[in-house]
């Protein structure tokens, strides 16, 4: 019988509609330079920043010229849904990098996108892509992931969904992964290190995605705020990128100058004039900013809204927000998010025959909790709550609820009673999250711990209830190991949106086979992670952070990267290696068989690493897909890795260079579960 193969990673389908791929029309160019020559300096500045401090009707707003037929931009929040009225909440972004599913992210992005064009919007500020470089980061649920190939997958996949009815902003370029300090600190790093580690996703926006526009973010690099930063944005993104868009800076304080930030590509300041304006109307009349400067910008802007048609905008109508297929669509990337990380004695999934009384345990257990009360903040007319979920799935089951952290004595004498208990532990707004001033909560983590009480709820629960399973609720790494051994089960469910609590039941209950896989380590010893230092104005980043640095320290994770249980199990066989010549680069193809030889339908998300002997980490992530697979059933997963993907930083040629090399290609289910390997050998490109 043929078995079927499955594509891994399928750009032109990604692609497909996204209207950043009119960047490059000529007839667009056209139509920019005819309006361009009959704009005055005033009214070119006037394209260059944001309209008010406040947003008005909730969206941030550009001028337009409608003497000349250019449209306003109309930038709304997104990470996790519009923020805008009310609109569906997804889970949040690094529930969704579990998902490791590009395909899932583009409707997700599309989603996003649509509800916020029915608001009016036309810019989408999202997606965030700032790799996680230790757990303790406040906006960690903003982004997908610790690495560069997997963020850069998944942010493409949201971009170029969203970019069929928007334009997406993808921020925050570049370094911007401490929030306590995010509008000052100083954010040291190396050439390789910053174009091997914290640029690739970037690029791969600008490059494969077409994004429209680039935020940028507060913090310095290298000594120079990322506004006014002609290396990174001039230089990097403009010109060795070749990108075609605006940048944009981030809000209050991401703005430090008027000459040095033109000069050094920034085109749009946000959210209003500070910078620009009339001080730079003024810079150029002094000749401190050339007119080719502001031509640039204007052509810029210009570019974005002509190819992405905002000028020709049709109403959406408002009933796709919220609607039925969105809400489906928030569920079905929580069901694919959520990551079971213990299930000893295989007590998952509980079945529900077999229950008359269950226990759910916790003040986060009945608590709309959808992530932070940031800029990515979502507001829905409804959110389940995992109380709610379970309700809803034992009508028949007596399900006893207690609601805190803390248990009396009459609470533990009736969890003797239960015969399977759900707690839920975890984190909420006042925890982590964006840091705004004025707002409640977030701010970076100083501990990865649960509260003093949840450790000992958790414990105590555990103790009384020999079934139990935690449910973790988190944007990022929790240290479990102070109370891991005493459960039997551990669910991580994130932030997992409006309908998020139905979700979490449908595992627990079995509807729903489990198959998110860490897109982060878990170290098993904090300090086996890189120094976080949130108080320091400067900071050096060095190479490896996440799975690389606990592969390069030979340190024990409690959960590795790519990491996560199912209900079935899966079986790797018969890999294969091709590599074939590209015009500029190499491309090495791999195929291997993935059987389910489990007793249930699952899906698998299937990872290939490599490793060489001149390779700065042992191993690295270059290629990842999922499978859905019935009982039995098989398929081949065919992954394609580029040379380039491979090469390293020249710090002479300022470029990706393939060295001959040889090394090797793992693959399996997780970072350090790789059961199938193959040599590679590459010969150096001319
Ligand atoms: C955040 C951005 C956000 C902007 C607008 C800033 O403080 O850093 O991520 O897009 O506000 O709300």
């Amino acid at each position: 019988m043929e078995i079927q193969v499955v594509e891994a990673y399928d750009l032109a389908a990604l692609n497909e509609g996204n209207r950043g791929r009119s960047l490059s029309d000529p007839e667009v160019e056209r139509r920019v330079s005819e309006v361009l020559a009959r704009m005055t300096l005033a009214q070119k500045v006037a394209q260059l920043h944001g309209s008010s401090i406040q947003p008005i009707e909730e969206l941030y707003l550009t001028a337009g010229e409608p003497s000349l037929g250019v449209p306003p931009s109309k930038m709304v929040d997104g990470p996790r849904g519009a923020r805008v009225g009310v609109a569906t909440t997804f889970p949040v972004a690094m529930a969704r990098g579990a998902t490791w599913d590009p395909e899932l992210e583009r409707r997700v992005g599309m989603a996003i996108a649509l509800e916020a064009k029915a608001y009016g919007a036309n810019v989408l500020l999202a997606p965030a892509v700032n790799l996680l470089r230790h757990p303790g980061w406040g906006r960690a649920q903003e982004t997908y992931g610790e690495d560069p190939l997997h963020v850069g997958r998944m942010a493409v996949g949201f971009i170029a969904g969203a970019q069929n009815h928007l334009v997406a902003s993808v921020k925050h370029f570049a370094l911007n992964s401490i929030e306590n300090t995010r509008f000052e600190v100083d954010v040291q790093v190396d050439p390789i290190t910053l174009h091997e580690v914290y640029l690739p996703h970037f690029r791969v926006s600008v490059k494969d995605a077409h994004v429209g526009s680039v935020m940028t973010a507060y913090n310095k690099v290298n000594g120079s705020y990322c506004a006014e930063n002609a290396s990174l944005v001039r230089d990097i993104l403009k010109g060795r990128w070749g990108f075609r868009g605006f940048v944009e800076s981030d809000w209050i304080f991401g703005t430090r100058s008027t000459v040095e930030s033109a000069l050094a590509g920034l085109d749009i300041e946000m959210p209003h004039a500070n910078y620009y304006g009339h001080k730079l109307f003024e810079a150029v009349e002094r000749g401190e900013v050339p007119l080719t400067v502001i031509d640039d910008a204007v052509r810029r802007v210009l570019r974005v809204k002509y190819a992405f048609g905002l000028d020709r905008e049709e109403p959406v109508a408002k009933d796709v927000i919220e609607c039925a297929a969105h809400a489906e669509l928030a569920l079905e990337a929580a069901h694919k998010s959520m990551v079971l990380l213990k299930n000893e004695r295989e007590i998952l999934p509980f079945d529900p025959s077999g229950l008359t009384r269950v226990a759910v345990v916790g003040r986060l257990s009945d608590l709309e909790n959808t992530g932070d009360r940031g800029s990515s903040a979502v507001k829905s007319s409804l959110v389940t709550t995992v109380l709610g979920g379970v309700r809803d799935h034992l009508p028949d089951v007596q399900v006893e609820h207690f609601g805190s952290d803390t248990l009396d004595a009459g609470a533990r004498t009736r969890l003797l009673a239960a015969e399977v208990a759900i707690v839920v532990v975890g984190l909420d707004y006042r925890d982590e999250g964006e840091n705004i001033p004025f707002i409640e909560g977030g701010g970076d983590r100083t501990s990865l711990r649960l509260s003093n009480a949840q450790e000992i709820l958790v414990r105590e629960v555990a103790r009384l209830v020999p079934r139990t399973v935690v449910v973790l609720i988190a944007g990022s790494a929790i240290e479990v190991r102070p109370w891991l051994d005493g459960v039997p089960a551990l669910l991580l469910a994130w932030y997992p949106g409006m309908l998020g609590g139905e979700a979490v039941a449908d595992v627990l209950f079995g509807q729903v086979c489990p198959s998110g896989k860490l897109p982060i380590s878990f170290a098993r010893d904090v300090r086996d992670l890189p120094p976080f230092d949130a108080v320091s104005k400067s900071v050096r980043y060095d190479y490896a952070h996440g799975a690389w640095h606990l592969d390069r320290h030979e340190a024990l994770p409690e959960f590795p990267f790519g990491f996560g249980l199912s209900y079935t199990r899966f079986e790797y066989s018969d890999l294969t290696l091709e590599k074939r010549a590209l015009d500029d680069d190499v491309e090495l193809t791999v195929c291997v068989r993935v059987k389910n030889v489990g007793g249930r339908a699952g899906d698998e998300v299937a990872q290939l690493y490599a490793g060489s002997e001149t390779a700065r980490v042992p191993r690295r992530l270059c290629g990842f897909g999922r499978l859905s697979l019935g009982p039995s059933e098989q398929k081949c997963l065919r992954m394609r890795v580029r040379g380039r993907d491979l090469a390293g930083y020249d710090v002479v040629t300022g470029d990706f260079s393939l060295p001959a090399s040889r090394g090797t290609l793992w693959v399996g289910g997780n970072s350090r579960d790789l059961p199938l390997f193959t040599e590679y050998q590459l010969e150096p490109v001319e």
